[in-house]
């Protein structure tokens, strides 16, 4: 298994690079909107997609705390629905995976 000191580095560096799109988001979003009725319109639409992302993005974050935290208590890797270990390959497509690639079905 790959040494959990690189692995929580590389989360942590995923995580300000997301905390920093989220802010950006959040700053897009509360800015003004036009007095013009029909970019209004088209305003609150582009809302809708920064929302979406937003959401995405603050998912991330949320799994990527827990993952910092199963690398604290030493729990890191180890699925939370069988107690297996979560295979190298699923961790290296995603670090935060909480459970195995059985238990995420
Ligand atoms: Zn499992």
């Amino acid at each position: 298994m790959q040494d959990s000191a690189i692995t929580k580095t590389e989360l942590q560096t995923r995580l300000h690079s997301l905390e920093s799109k989220v802010s950006e988001l959040e700053g897009n979003l509360r800015s003004g909107h036009s007095a013009n009725f029909s970019e209004q319109a088209a305003e609150r639409e582009n809302d809708e997609v920064m929302e979406r992302l937003e959401v995405e993005a603050l998912g991330e974050v949320v799994a990527i705390r827990n993952a910092l935290d199963r690398i604290d208590a030493d729990t890191y890797g180890i699925c939370t629905g069988c107690g297996e270990d979560i295979s190298e390959k699923r961790l290296e497509i995603l670090p935060y995976a909480s459970c195995c690639v059985t238990c995420a079905k």
